[in-house]
């Protein structure tokens, strides 16, 4: 079962929060029929965008979009992330989901190759309340997800963060999923940054911590190097919902014009339309598309 735990290292110089998000990946692997390298591609986004929702959305309903357009073959991918209490709510698409290349020669998924390494990330943060749009662009910097991410809260959010994401997919689905994030406190010292930094740099791999099943409180010993962490929340959670319905959908129609919903009526006597986000099918016979005109 997926998790979600966050910590306090160092006496609350640093706050770490680590995720288990295997069963959330398998099920977006499965409804966008992911590859292995369109599963750990997407797999990365929907982990960081499920961190995103419990770090960097404070209220109910305020929204979080991610845009990654590089130059690689698997084109555009979006992330749309709601809080709503404890729970973060993603959906995710990827414009040729079908992309499979070839592993690298360190027999790790191309995850780089797929984005591709010349683009931007963008993020658009938006708030019910206040109405408002922030918006933060950074050129990507590998297309390996984590390091564009941490660029974008350095450059953007003046927030220095440590951020791994890892997915292990075979031909039989997702083996295992997760990440984690640090953040130091505005307290933190050169002692604790070099401890932290110490322990990274001998840690192994988020994939092969994964993969060697230790648990969430163990990863966060481990990355930050603090045996005495302490836990501050496990009751968080990141799950797939897509709101869509048959009212928005007829919405959209009705923003194409009259005239083109004839030229629907004429040529093909119905429409179905595909949602991009959770591929469910919505169909309109020619009745349902007259009243709409
Ligand atoms: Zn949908």
């Amino acid at each position: 079962m997926d998790k979600v735990e966050k910590y306090l290292a160092y006496d609350g110089k640093a706050s770490i929060i680590c995720v288990n998000t295997k069963d959330l990946i398998e099920e977006i692997r499965k409804i966008h029929d992911l590859t292995p390298t369109t599963t750990a591609t997407m797999g990365r986004v929907a982990t960081v965008c499920g961190i995103m929702g419990l770090t960097s959305i404070k209220e109910n309903d305020d929204s979080i979009t991610v845009q990654i357009k590089g130059n690689g073959p698997c084109g555009l991918i979006v992330g749309v992330i709601k809080r709503q209490d404890n729970i973060s709510k993603i959906k995710t698409y990827m414009e040729n989901p079908l992309v499979e290349l070839p592993l690298k020669s360190n027999g790790k998924i191309d995850v780089g190759g797929a984005v591709g390494n010349v683009g931007y990330l963008n993020v658009i943060k938006q708030s019910n309340i206040t109405d408002s749009e922030y918006n933060g662009l950074v050129p990507l910097v590998s297309g390996e997800i984590a390091e564009d991410f941490t660029e974008y809260f350095a450059t953007s959010e003046q927030k220095p963060t440590v951020l791994a994401l890892g997915v292990l997919v075979n031909k039989n689905g997702v083996q295992s999923a997760g990440g984690y994030m640090i953040n130091l406190m505005p307290d933190a010292t050169e002692n604790e940054i070099s401890k932290i930094e110490e322990a990274l740099s001998k840690s192994p791999s988020i994939s092969e911590l994964l993969a060697e099943n230790k648990t969430l409180e163990e990863i966060a010993m481990i990355v930050t190097g603090d045996e005495n962490i302490k836990l501050l929340e496990d009751d968080l959670q990141i799950k797939f919902e897509c709101e869509c319905n048959k009212e928005k959908f007829a919405e959209g129609l009705v923003s194409i014009g009259k005239e083109d919903l004839n030229k629907i009526i004429e040529e093909d006597g119905q429409a179905e339309i595909v949602c991009q986000f959770c591929n469910k099918k919505y169909n309109f016979s020619k009745y349902e598309l007259e009243n709409l005109i």
